[in-house]
C-alpha cells in the first residue's frame, strides 16, 4: 500500500510536432510512474476533450499550458493522499470533479495524463509489469494468446495530402504465428510493398502513421490490390497468413447537411446507400480481417445495413461512432451497428473507462483492437499493455518512426516476459 505523494505533468512534443502531456506521479514510498498522451487527427466529435490553449502566441494555440497547470495544481491536490492502486476511486474523483460529459473543463489530456501514471505506479509498487497489473486488477483471466499485428501500410485521409479519401489499408496477421514472427512477416510485406508502388511510379514518402503516403493512386481500391500482391511476394499466404484491415474514417467525407459522401479522387459523391453497394463490391474479392468506420459518425441509421451486408464474414469496427465510451457502445451493440470496437486512452480520458468499454465487448464476445492516434503519437506504449491485459485481438499502428514502432517493441518484450514467466513456472513445478 502506498499512497501518491506527488502528481507533476509537463509540456513535450508529440509525434506531429505540437504539444502534449506528460505526467510523473510518485508515491510515498517512492514508487513512480510516468505516462504520455497521445491524441487524434481526425478525432470523433464525441471524445472527450483535448484540452488547449488557445493562445495563438504559443504553437499556433496547441499549447497545453492550462492543462498542465490543472494537473500541477488541481488533480494533483486532488489525488494526493489516495492510495495509489485505487484506480478506479481515483479516476471517479477527478470525473466529478470535472463534472462534464467531455471533461472540457480539466481536459481529458489532464485527467487520463494523470490516471495512465497513477496506473504504472500501482503496477511499480506491486513489482508486475502494466499488463499483469491491469489483468490482476480486473480479474481478467491471462489472456490465451497475444493480439496480433494491424499494421497500417498506406494513408491517406485526414493523414495525408492527396491521396486517397479512405484514411488507412493495413495488414492484418491471421494464424497462430508468434508476436515476434507476426512483426517480422509484416515488416517483409512492407518492404515488398515499397518495391511495388516504386514500380508503378509511386511515392515511397510516408504520411502521419509512418504508413506510406504516395499521391495519384487512382482509386481507393488500388491499395488493397497492392496489398495482396506484396503479401504474396513476401512469401506468404493472403487469407492465411495476412490480410487486410481498413478504416475509412467516413466521418471526414461525409456532408452532414447534405448526407452525401464525397470520394475526390474518383469524382464519386453518393449516398450511404450507393456507398454500402460500393464497399459491397470488395467482399469476397479481398482477404479482408476487419473493417472500421466505412460509415459517418452521423450516419447511425446505415451502420445496421452495412454490418447486414458484411454478413458475420468479418468484424465492423466501430472508432468515431463510439469512442470508447461505454454508453455509445452499449448503443451500437443494441442497435447491430457494429460487431468491434476500436479503444483509445484518450477517447474516454481515463483507464477505468477505458477498461469498462472493453469489458463490455468481451461479455458480448466481441473484439477490441487499441490503437494509435493519427496527429499526435507518443512513444508510450500504454496500449499494448492495455491489449494484452484484455486479451484484445489485433493492436493498430504504423509500421515506421519510432512512436509507432515502440509499440511491436513492447509487444515483442511482453511475448518474452510470458514465455520466461511459464518456463520458470514449469521449472519451479518440477
Ligand atoms: C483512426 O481513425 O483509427 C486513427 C488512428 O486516426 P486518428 O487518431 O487521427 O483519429
Ligand atoms: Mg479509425
Amino acid at each position: 500500500m502506498s499512497k501518491i505523494k506527488s502528481v507533476k505533468a509537463r509540456e513535450i512534443l508529440a509525434s506531429g510536432g505540437a504539444p502534449t502531456l506528460e505526467v510523473e506521479v510518485v508515491t510515498e514510498d517512492g514508487y513512480v510512474g510516468e505516462a504520455s498522451v497521445s491524441y487524434g487527427a481526425s478525432a470523433g466529435s464525441l471524445e472527450a476533450t483535448v484540452l488547449l490553449d488557445g493562445d495563438k502566441s504559443r504553437y499556433n494555440g496547441k499549447g497545453m499550458l492550462i492543462a498542465r497547470e490543472n494537473v500541477n495544481n488541481t488533480l494533483a491536490k486532488l489525488v494526493m493522499s489516495m492510495e495509489v492502486s485505487e484506480q478506479r476511486m481515483i479516476d471517479e474523483k477527478m470525473i466529478d470533479l470535472d463534472g462534464t460529459e467531455n471533461k472540457s473543463k480539466l481536459g481529458g489530456n489532464a485527467i487520463l495524463g494523470v490516471s495512465m501514471a497513477v496506473a504504472r505506479a500501482a503496477a511499480a509498487e506491486k513489482e508486475l509489469e502494466l499488463y499483469e497489473y491491469l489483468g490482476m486488477t480486473h480479474d481478467l483471466e491471462k489472456a490465451a494468446k497475444l493480439p496480433k499485428p494491424m499494421i497500417v501500410m498506406i494513408e491517406g485521409g485526414k493523414h495525408a495530402d492527396e491521396t486517397t479519401d479512405l484514411q488507412e489499408f493495413c495488414v492484418s496477421a491471421m494464424g497462430n504465428k508468434t508476436a515476434r514472427e507476426n512483426v517480422r512477416m509484416e515488416m517483409e510485406v512492407y518492404e515488398e510493398l515499397k518495391k511495388i508502388l516504386k514500380r508503378e511510379g509511386l511515392s515511397i514518402n510516408v504520411g502521419n502513421e509512418g504508413a506510406f503516403a504516395p499521391n495519384g493512386i487512382i482509386s481507393n481500391e488500388k491499395p488493397m490490390e497492392y496489398l495482396v500482391e506484396a503479401i504474396k511476394n513476401a512469401g506468404y499466404g493472403p487469407g492465411i497468413d495476412a490480410g487486410i484491415s481498413i478504416d475509412a474514417a467516413a466521418s471526414e467525407f461525409f456532408n452532414l447537411q447534405s448526407s452525401i459522401y464525397n470520394l475526390q479522387i474518383e469524382n464519386k459523391k453518393i449516398s450511404s446507400e450507393e456507398l454500402i453497394e460500393y464497399y459491397g463490391q470488395w467482399i469476397g474479392k479481398y482477404p479482408f480481417v476487419s473493417w472500421e468506420d466505412m460509415l459517418s459518425e452521423f450516419d447511425w441509421e446505415s451502420w445496421p445495413k452495412l454490418l447486414e451486408k458484411i454478413g458475420g464474414k468479418f468484424p465492423l469496427i466501430a472508432d468515431d461512432l463510439t469512442v470508447t465510451n461505454t454508453k455509445l457502445w452499449q448503443k451500437a451493440i443494441e442497435q447491430k451497428a457494429a460487431d468491434a470496437i476500436l479503444i483509445k486512452l484518450n477517447q474516454a480520458g481515463s483507464v477505468t473507462e477505458t477498461i469498462d468499454c472493453c469489458l463490455l465487448a468481451k461479455k458480448n464476445g466481441l473484439w477490441t483492437v487499441p490503437s494509435h492516434r493519427g496527429g499526435g503519437e507518443t512513444n508510450d506504449a500504454f496500449m499494448v499493455d492495455l491489449a494484452v491485459a484484455v486479451g484484445s485481438e489485433y493492436i493498430k499502428a504504423g509500421p515506421t518512426r519510432g512512436e509507432r514502432v515502440c509499440k511491436y517493441n513492447r509487444l515483442m518484450r511482453i511475448e518474452e516476459l510470458i514465455n520466461q514467466s511459464s518456463n520458470s513456472n514449469l521449472q519451479s513445478s518440477e
